[in-house]
């Protein structure tokens, strides 16, 4: 199986800041390109990078895929 992993999305990853912990949270590019995410997915610049936030009860989301996906329902 192939496990597909978008490590490296093309991000405006700010270099000129301290070199970053290992986040277990990251958002990712590809979530705005998910049709069941993008209706209420938006990026916001947090102190721990971009995060995912819902435009319509703007809580930010720091979970997992899965939560993002379970979030929308
Ligand atoms: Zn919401």
């Amino acid at each position: 199986m192939l496990t597909f992993t978008p490590v490296h999305v093309n991000s405006k990853t700010d270099y000129r800041t301290m070199p970053k912990p290992q986040y277990t949270q990251k958002f990712r590019d590809a979530w705005l390109k998910d049709p069941s995410l993008k209706e209420w997915l938006l990026v916001i610049d947090s102190t721990l990078g971009r995060a995912a936030k819902c435009k319509f009860c703007s809580k930010i989301i720091t979970s997992h895929y899965a939560d993002l996906k379970s979030h929308d329902k």
